[in-house]
């Protein structure tokens, strides 16, 4: 295939494992089998979509795809950064209380569990370190500074991707859907700037060859078929997210207003050394494109984007929160298979350009 093709991450959680979750806490050793289960039911399914490179659908993720490496820490209460959907919803992640900081779990022993049943390579998504540095309080923490926290908090996230790119990920992909948030929390561009800053700080401690295995993806938000910052301009967002010292980037865009003009800031500012992956399956839409679709979607595309920078994705997880049941695993699927046989119909067309 020319145009390679490749997932974000989430896909919905089986109802028994959700009622499960609801009834018993995320913990319960009870629940093992069931996570099982959900992880060997999505690896045989996402295979079968024809998906060149798959997930685990993120099944052990708990509670969110932002908070599964800290959730349950002692040192955190429950009242943290508020993300704002437009459904009228929030959503909540932990503060930090007191130092010293560190991860509760990696996401690589996730991988590896899917990895035991998949005969395609796994990618898998991490979070940002500056997604994280939310948890830390504006009014500081006594003892513990701000800047002990990052140093803790970068040696962590670079951990986390270590040990993914050791034991085997195709790629690591780290979730920046905070970027976009950044400019509606503050226009003036300050915060964005701060979390370029931090995840560069994190990118630089791998070499350019590690880097090409590292991705980036950005998004407006995705839960219970709503965003938390579609209507903030790309063009304030995708400018700094190239500066980004990362090989891949994971750019919603089949849910776009105006994808023309977001495909020439775009061009305008992707680097030579960079691979931009479009979103051609809008996630939170539960409508499911017709391959033809997709394919017209990438035409449109590559008439922006070198055809050896290009990619195509879904413009999200199918349910960044594990108890997001707004679509079904059978839509995601449906959709994933769109994306795999539209990509195919478009790189048999522009392959023989
Ligand atoms: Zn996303």
């Amino acid at each position: 295939m020319v145009i390679p093709t490749e997932p974000v991450g989430s896909i919905p959680r089986p109802p028994d494992l959700i009622a499960a979750v609801a009834k018993k806490g995320n913990e319960d050793p009870d629940l093992q089998p069931l996570y099982d289960a959900a992880v060997y039911d999505t690896v045989k399914r996402f295979e079968a979509t024809g998906s060149p490179v798959i997930t685990d659908g993120e099944q052990r993720k708990y509670h969110n795809f932002w908070t599964y490496s800290v959730h349950g820490l002692r040192n955190t209460a429950p009242d943290g950064f508020r993300i704002p959907f437009a459904a009228g919803h929030t959503r909540r992640m932990p503060r930090l209380t007191a130092g010293p900081f560190s991860y509760r779990r990696y996401a690589d022993e996730d991988m590896v569990a899917a990895m035991r049943y998949a005969q395609m390579p796994v990618k898998q998504a991490v979070i940002s370190p500056s997604a994280l540095s939310l948890m830390y309080p504006a009014g500081g923490i006594p003892g513990y500074s701000r800047d002990e926290f990052i140093a803790d908090l970068l040696r962590e996230h670079e951990t986390e991707v270590r040990r993914c790119l050791q034991r085997g990920a195709y790629n690591v992909q780290i979730d920046f859907t905070e970027g976009r948030l950044a400019v509606k929390v503050d226009p003036t561009g300050h915060l964005l700037n701060s979390f370029i800053d931090l995840n560069n700080l994190a990118l630089s401690r791998f070499s350019a060859q590690e880097r090409r295995r590292i991705g980036v993806h950005t998004c407006p938000g995705g839960d219970c078929d709503s965003t938390h910052s579609a209507e903030v301009d790309y063009a304030e967002l995708l400018p700094s997210l190239f500066q980004l010292k990362a090989g891949n980037f994971y750019v919603s865009l089949a849910g776009e207003k105006d994808r023309a003009r977001v495909l020439q800031v775009i061009r305008r500012h992707l680097k030579p050394d960079q691979r931009v992956f479009v979103g051609v399956i809008a996630t939170i839409d539960p409508r499911i494109e017709s391959r033809e679709e997709v394919r017209e979607r990438i035409h449109e595309a590559a008439e922006y984007i070198p055809l050896e920078q290009l990619g195509t994705t879904d413009d999200c997880g199918f349910s960044p929160f594990s108890d997001d049941t707004s679509t079904t695993r059978d839509t995601a699927f449906a959709k994933i298979r769109a994306r795999v046989e539209g990509t195919a119909l478009a790189s048999e067309k522009l392959g023989r350009r």
